[in-house]
């Protein structure tokens, strides 16, 4: 009889501080049973340069900055079935969103002219383009789950995996926070 394919799991970083990556990590050994029940394709943490045809859940963690942002994300979303917001950069925007009082000439203006002590200039031709504002993930493309934190916690993160592993839907009323 043919073996039973495990599901795929993917992680994508935005705008964030991979600080939600590494709550990821900080599964630790549940990590290893986590690898037994499902298979990581795509990842900052893997060597894959293309995201794969169909991935059964994918991780999101950080917020819509760029054009750049939009583009994966939506590439994203149309090869997943259950998209993760995880973490509050991506679920609200978070850190990332503070620069949405100003204007994108005043926060490029600030970053590489005002606070640069060297070769002040904005490097336009290698920056992906900036919005005009950053948004949560769900502001661009429908999203499944949402896990609130800032990082969420390993323990938060290895429910909600193991929960979509095994075919259900976390509930997270009473697992997570948001800050
Ligand atoms: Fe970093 Fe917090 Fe944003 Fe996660 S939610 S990417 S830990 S700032």
């Amino acid at each position: 009889m043919a073996k039973k394919q495990k599901p795929t799991l993917a992680t994508v970083w935005l705008d964030g501080c991979s600080g939600c990556h590494m709550s990821f990590l900080d599964i630790d050994e549940a990590l290893i049973a986590l690898a037994e029940k499902a298979t990581l394709v795509y990842s900052p943490l893997v060597d894959a340069k293309e995201f794969p045809k169909m991935v059964d859940v994918t991780l999101i963690e950080g917020a819509v900055s760029t054009d750049e942002d939009v583009a994966k994300l939506r590439k994203v979303r149309s090869h997943t079935k259950i998209l993760v917001a995880l973490g509050d950069c991506a679920v609200t925007g978070n850190v990332p969103s503070m620069r949405n009082p100003f204007t994108v000439a005043e926060v490029t203006e600030r970053a590489y002219i005002e606070n640069a002590t060297h070769n002040q200039q904005v490097p336009d031709l290698t920056l992906p383009k900036l919005l005009p504002k950053v948004r949560p993930v769900h502001a661009w493309v429908d999203v499944d789950v949402f896990i609130p934190g800032c990082p969420p916690s390993a323990r938060t993160i290895l429910y909600v995996l193991t929960e979509l592993v095994e075919g259900r839907m976390p509930d997270l009323s009473d697992k997570s926070r948001f800050g």
